[in-house]
C-alpha cells in the first residue's frame, strides 16, 4: 500500500500554516487554495484537515463527518468560484501509478476553459 502518513508534506505544513497559501476557502474539515503551478485558469487544491494520504484512508463511520464536511466544501468552492456555470473537472491522483506528488489526499479542481476529454 501506500506509506504512512508523512506529518511534514507540504499540505500538512501548509495546514499548520507554516507555509503559506492563497486561501479561497477554509471549515472545520476542509481547506481549499489555488495551486502554486495552476495548469488552467481556475486550478484550486481541496484538501481535508485529517491525515489522509489517499480515498483508501477514509475508514468506516468514524470518518463520514470528515467525509460529508470534505465534499460540501469542494461543491461550495465550485460554486462560489462560479465553475458550476460552464462546468469544471475534478481530479484526484494517488500513489506512483496515479502521479500523486504530495502525500496528502487531495482533489483538483480545473476550470476556467474548455478542457476537453481527458480519460484517463
Ligand atoms: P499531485 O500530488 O496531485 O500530483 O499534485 C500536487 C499539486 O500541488 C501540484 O499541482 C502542485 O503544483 C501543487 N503544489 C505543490 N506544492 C505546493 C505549494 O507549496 N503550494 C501550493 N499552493 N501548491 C503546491
Amino acid at each position: 500500500g501506500l506509506p504512512p502518513y508523512d506529518p511534514q508534506n507540504i499540505f500538512a505544513r501548509i495546514l499548520r500554516g507554516e507555509i503559506p497559501c492563497k486561501r479561497v476557502h477554509e471549515d472545520e474539515f476542509a481547506l481549499a487554495f489555488h495551486d502554486i503551478n495552476p495548469l488552467t485558469p481556475t486550478h484550486v487544491l481541496v484538501i481535508p484537515k485529517g491525515e489522509y494520504v489517499s480515498a483508501a484512508d477514509f475508514h468506516g463511520s468514524a470518518d463520514d463527518a470528515a467525509i460529508a464536511g470534505f465534499w460540501r466544501a469542494v461543491g461550495k468552492v465550485a460554486r462560489d468560484l462560479g465553475l458550476e456555470g460552464s462546468g469544471y473537472r475534478i481530479l484526484s491522483n494517488m500513489g506512483p501509478d496515479g502521479g500523486q506528488e504530495v502525500p496528502h489526499f487531495h482533489v483538483h479542481l480545473f476550470g476556467g476553459r474548455r478542457l476537453g476529454r481527458m480519460m484517463p
